[in-house]
């Protein structure tokens, strides 16, 4: 192969049982949660997002559930994530919204994807896409109320309406949404909230003043779906609490929203071992034995997405209680000091997973780690196995 292409990154082999470590995947829980969601919404569609590997969770099969239990939308950030879903059949509407130039435009043209536009430059990009294609492009304009992100600034919005508005008078494209994004929807309250709200109407009024009729307006993410009915419009766009995680700490964990946590991440222990008392413990010996005691091994480490930072702090449950990861965090395991408590070889370590059997939850990890919760479940790394289970098959 050519240098310059790169080859698919290879799927794990799993080994079922005997996997070292495994992320299971609740697509019940998730298809619950979705159907949660659609009930916050109201009258309100529901977005699933499913970037980022559907945070970590993998995007195909989450994409397939959330479409069953009735996400009528489906958004990823990049181009090549949309692509991804067409090519493994999932039809119905998507939207991306993470462009550079000379991205795939002609593609998602000639996949019926919905592309996101943020600026001129972008504009005429997909005019000459859907020229190319000769078929209109479904394009949704995004603004920046706020956010300081992506979205056209205030003060170029009118050009920007105005010129997709004329691509569409050309039958080039169709203006298939109007949107923005919130800044500090998880902090309820903040004064840029209301200010955010109040400008995402006035740019809206300006795109409708130029004859823009939208199929979607929207700007809530998980935190504004679950905190801010007047951020609704006609659509929602739900990532976290999608996968059963609190988009709010705050205000409460994922049972509080009627949400359940998707993924359980586990271990199985590679070696369990007495050792005397002042023996260090991994790299940089940070953790020393305090007197004779037994030692665990989880077999999982930072290339498997458990952060570094987890060193000296991250919770474990191994033989019925909680842990604290021993010393650092090395790339594949760490070591876990069980003290008077026993355990075999073999025996299951959960490093994260709903809470209902006593294990820590990913807002655990988070707060261990200085992170949020987002993180913990979305790093978790391509070499471990992503294994579904679907428990309640059919009943959605
Ligand atoms: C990731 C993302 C979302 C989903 O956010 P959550 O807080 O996970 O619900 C929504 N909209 C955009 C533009 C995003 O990038």
């Amino acid at each position: 192969m050519p240098e310059n292409e790169t080859a698919p990154s290879a799927a794990p082999v799993t080994t079922g049982a005997a996997d070292r470590v495994r992320a299971r995947i609740d697509l019940a829980a998730l298809r619950a949660n979705v159907r949660a969601l659609r009930e916050r919404a109201g009258d309100a569609g529901v977005m699933a997002v499913v970037k980022a590997d559907a945070y970590g969770h993998g995007m195909v099969p989450c994409a397939r559930a959330a479409r069953e239990a009735g996400a009528a939308w489906l958004g990823t950030a990049t181009p090549q994530e949309a692509l991804t879903l067409r090519a493994a059949g999932i039809g119905g509407p998507v939207l991306c919204w993470l462009w550079t130039p000379g991205g795939p435009w002609r593609e998602a043209v000639e996949a019926d994807v919905d592309v996101t536009v943020s600026g001129m430059w972008a504009l005429r990009e997909v005019i000459g896409a859907a020229r190319a294609a000769r078929r209109p492009a479904r394009v949704q304009l995004k603004a920046d109320t706020g956010l300081g992100r992506n979205g056209a600034p205030a003060a170029d919005w009118p050009d920007l309406v105005a010129a997709a508005m004329a691509a569409e008078a050309d039958g080039l494209l169709k203006v298939t949404g109007l949107w923005s994004h919130f800044a500090c929807a998880d902090e309820p309250g903040h004064p840029s909230i209301a200010a955010q709200l109040a400008e995402f109407h006035s740019v809206l009024a300006v795109a409708e003043a130029a004859g823009v009729r939208p199929e979607v307006r929207h700007i809530a993410n998980s935190p504004a779906t679950l905190t801010l009915p007047e951020a609704r419009f006609d659509l929602v766009r739900t990532g976290i609490a999608m996968y059963g995680v609190s988009p709010v700490p705050q205000l409460g964990g994922p049972a509080d929203f009627g949400l359940r946590p998707v993924m359980t991440l586990s271990a199985t222990l590679a070696n369990v071992k007495r050792v005397p008392g002042g023996h260090g413990v991994s790299y940089g010996h940070h953790y020393t034995t305090p007197g004779e005691t037994t030692l665990a091994l989880v077999p999982a480490g930072y290339a498997d997405g458990v952060p570094r930072h987890a060193s000296g702090t991250g919770p474990v449950l191994v033989a019925g209680k909680w842990r604290t990861v021993a010393g650092r965090v090395a790339m594949d395991q760490f070591v876990v000091d069980l003290g008077g408590d026993t355990a075999r070889a073999g025996d299951e370590a959960v490093l994260f997973g709903t809470g209902e059997h006593g294990e820590p939850t990913a807002e655990d990890w988070a707060s261990a780690c200085g992170t949020i919760a987002y993180e913990i479940v979305t790093r978790i790394g391509a070499r471990v196995p992503r294994v579904y289970a679907d428990d309640a098959a059919g009943t959605g």
